[in-house]
């Protein structure tokens, strides 16, 4: 009898989203990362689309969105996260596996094993930290400031903290930051619930179990899953495959196994009320962030007053005001704009400045500052309209005050 090893699957999903993880700042879209976010300018370069902090309330839907499917894959398969894609888990795997090269070809020699072990945490390190730093700053970008010694100092200081932390982390925590420090670890316990995938050491079939020990041993966080649930077993099926490994020999089944709530309690369903419910609210944004993604306006203009604010009154009784502009192309080209004001009824109005012909490039924000001149002046302060125009076509407008003193 040979049962199914679990391992491999685990191994080629832990190497797929590390990868994945690793290669989201490399992949490009419309000449940008597919997911970066561009701290000087605020911008969260998102799947082709350039969301800038003003536009809050798409950051907000993608980060809620992130947060319920987080919930919801806890709600169904426990901590798989932890054990099945979770990158802190991965170079843990990985340091360790060194570990055991450098048993094998330089036997149990403390000072080999001390500078092996200080150099693979260093490599890794420098790996995850430069991988963190590349959803801020393109990975080009980065080697070139790092060839020049020009790094920056917010990025320097990044990658030398986070480089300490995760050394510090291989050489000295491990499996110990999964089990009782990584915060997402406790949240994620909230989520669960009696439907929830676990590991279950099934009671009915504990005679068969020969106390051989092989399921405590391989296990990462040191657990014992014979004696039932314990919040640190991260799903990581290495009991499964120890128990049949030895089970199996002996023409037996393994008595471990995934289990969506007990097998003792008849099984849970791996879909509930709750999960139903959490997918619907998780569909439910998603449709909204498609739609406004979908119906953003291409372009939008943000008029302030500009100058030191002053109001000039001219020798033939016309007003002046200066206005600074900040137009936006939020679409995948280039573009070239006008900028319209829209008269002040029995008044002659007109824009003094760059305001024709401006090109703004793909996700763009150019500042123009120009002058606005009403002639008579009007008696009192007016409200001007102005509009960015593409083509001929009105695109985005605002409105902003004609002060007359
Ligand atoms: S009990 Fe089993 S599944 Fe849970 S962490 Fe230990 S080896 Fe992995
Ligand atoms: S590996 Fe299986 S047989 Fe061995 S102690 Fe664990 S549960 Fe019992």
């Amino acid at each position: 009898m040979r049962q199914p090893r679990i391992t491999p699957k685990r191994e080629t999903v832990q190497w797929l989203s590390t990868l994945l993880l690793l290669l989201i700042p490399f992949v490009q879209v419309g000449g940008e990362s597919l997911l970066r976010l561009d701290a000087p300018s605020r911008t969260l370069y998102f799947f082709g689309e350039a969301i800038r902090i003003e536009e809050f309330y798409l950051l907000l839907l993608i980060t809620l969105i992130f947060v319920f499917i987080f919930i919801f894959i806890t709600m169904i398969f426990g901590r798989v996260w932890c054990g099945w894609f979770c990158p802190q888990t991965t170079v843990t795997d990985l340091a360790e596996s060194f570990d055991r090269q450098i048993v094998r070809f330089f036997g149990n020699n403390k000072v080999v094993s001390v500078a092996g072990q200080n150099l693979c945490a260093a490599l890794l390190s420098l790996l995850v930290a430069s991988n963190l730093i590349w959803y801020f700053i393109p990975p080009a970008e980065y080697l070139n400031r790092i060839m020049s010694g020009n790094l920056g100092l917010v990025a320097g200081i990044s990658l030398v903290s986070v480089g300490t932390v995760v050394w510090a982390d291989l050489m000295f925590l491990r499996r110990y930051f999964c089990k009782a420090i990584c915060p997402y670890g406790r949240i994620q316990l909230m989520a669960m619930d009696a439907s929830t995938l676990t590991l279950e050491f099934d009671p009915a079939e504990a005679g068969r179990c020969i106390t051989c020990h092989a399921c405590e041993r391989v296990c990462p966080t040191g657990i014992d899953i014979k004696k039932g649930f314990q919040v640190e077993c991260i799903n990581c099926g290495r009991c499964v495959d120890a128990c049949r490994s030895v089970l199996n020999r002996l023409a037996q089944p393994g008595i471990i196994h995934y289990t969506f709530g007990r097998r003792s309690d008849g099984g849970g369903k791996p879909v509930t009320t709750r999960s139903l419910l959490l997918a619907s609210i998780i569909m439910v944004l998603t449709v909204i962030l498609a739609f406004g993604v979908a119906h953003r306006s291409e372009a939008t203009i943000k008029v302030s007053r500009g100058g030191d604010g002053t109001v000039r009154r001219m020798p033939d009784g016309a007003v002046v005001n200066f206005y600074t502009t900040y137009l936006e192309n939020r679409s995948r080209s280039a573009a070239v704009y006008d900028i319209t004001v829209a008269g002040v009824a029995g008044h002659r109005v007109e824009l003094l400045g760059p305001t024709r012909r401006i090109s703004v490039a793909a996700n763009e924000n150019r500042r123009v500052d120009f002058m606005v001149k009403v002639s008579p002046a009007p008696v009192t302060a007016e409200m001007l309209k102005f509009r960015l125009m593409r083509a001929g076509q009105p695109v985005a407008e605002a409105k902003m005050t004609l002060l007359v003193k």
